[in-house]
């Protein structure tokens, strides 16, 4: 069994009503049990600028899934709900990223854990820490809390706010 943390990310039409939907079918995914979820978060977006708010949300799950299988079970579901591609970082009705995966380190070409950019982004850093204040990072060591504190210091909390 595995430790896993998935982000959630909706940046189009009834944007909790989403990631509510995006919940229950991952509810669905057999192997796979919700253990903690964090509050909403409405955030602004980040990278591509020009955008709408996003909402977003941590959740942590235990499951027996290869992380291959998680990610095409999430995929699934965000094809399901009618994501589009539309460019990097832009506006999606859903976006399912695997944050952690216990403590492995994950270096293939379509997976890439812990999530690249996740140390950088406080609309993850943020709800991660709401759900486990105690998480240490799994390839280094490093406190959560520490990482959230130094990226708080640096830019501030950009507006984030729990919905
Ligand atoms: P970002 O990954 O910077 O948050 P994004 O979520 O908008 O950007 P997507 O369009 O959702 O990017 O995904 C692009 C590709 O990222 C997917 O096809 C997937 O194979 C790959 N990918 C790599 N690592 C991960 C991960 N940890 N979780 C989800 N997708 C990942
Ligand atoms: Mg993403
Ligand atoms: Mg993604």
């Amino acid at each position: 069994m595995k430790n896993v943390y998935i982000g959630l990310g909706s940046n189009l039409g009834d944007k909790s009503g989403q990631l509510q939907t995006a919940r229950k079918m991952i509810d669905k995914i057999r192997d796979l049990e919700v253990t903690r979820a964090s509050s909403l978060y409405l955030t602004s977006p980040w990278g591509n600028t020009e955008q709408e708010d996003f909402v977003n949300q941590v959740i942590e799950a235990r499951t027996r899934l290869p992380a291959m299988e998680l990610l095409y079970k999430l995929q699934e579901i965000e094809i399901k709900m009618g994501r589009q591609r539309n460019g990097r970082w832009g506006p999606r009705t859903i976006d399912l990223d695997i944050l952690l995966y216990g403590d492995e380190t994950i270096d293939l070409k379509d997976l890439k854990v812990p999530h690249p950019h996740m140390r950088k982004r406080l609309f993850v850093l943020i709800p991660l820490h709401e759900i486990n204040p105690e998480l240490v990072f799994p390839e280094d060591g490093v406190k959560l809390e520490e990482v959230l504190i130094n990226a708080l210091d640096r830019e501030g909390n950009r507006g984030i706010r729990k919905i």
